[in-house]
Order: structure tokens, then C-alpha cells, then sequence
């Protein structure tokens, strides 16, 4: 069971090594979303909990883009590495 962890700005993510993927609905195409590039778009506490984040499918163009949440190796349990 993992600890809920409180994460809703962008730079939350990249402090906790964090990573999103976008997956287009349209094309159905996975796809690694750059963090570090992010906040020069949106800002370092944009909340991206509360606001979709302008993507669009790199493909397809679709705007029907979903984002998953993944990896994290500072929150895995509590008894990971800390800092
Ligand atoms: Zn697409």
C-alpha cells in the first residue's frame, strides 16, 4: 500500500522524480511528457490537478490527450531514499 502523498504542482513532480505520459485518445500513441520543459510554459506551480494542461498529440493533433502520473522515487513507501 503506498502512502498518499500530496503532489499537485508541477514542481512537486520533478522534486520527486516523477514522470507523466501523455496518451492521445485520438491515436492512441504514449508518449513521455518533458517535466523540465513544462514549467517555461506553465510555471513551476502550475497545478496541474485542478487544470488540463494544454496538450496537444504530437501525431495526430488530437486534443483528447490523458495524463498518467508515474514513477516517483522519493515517495515509494517511506523508507526510500530521502533528502
Ligand atoms: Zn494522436
Amino acid at each position: 500500500m503506498k502512502a498518499p502523498t500530496v503532489i499537485s504542482m508541477i514542481g512537486d513532480l520533478i522534486d520527486a522524480r516523477h514522470t507523466m505520459n501523455a496518451h492521445c485518445r485520438g491515436c492512441g500513441r504514449t508518449s513521455t511528457v518533458d517535466l523540465e520543459a513544462l514549467p517555461r510554459r506553465l510555471g513551476l506551480d502550475f497545478v496541474y490537478v485542478r487544470a488540463r494542461i494544454p496538450f496537444s498529440c504530437a501525431v495526430c493533433g488530437s486534443k483528447e490527450v490523458s495524463i498518467t502520473i508515474g514513477g516517483g522515487h522519493g515517495f515509494s513507501g517511506g523508507q526510500g531514499e530521502r533528502r
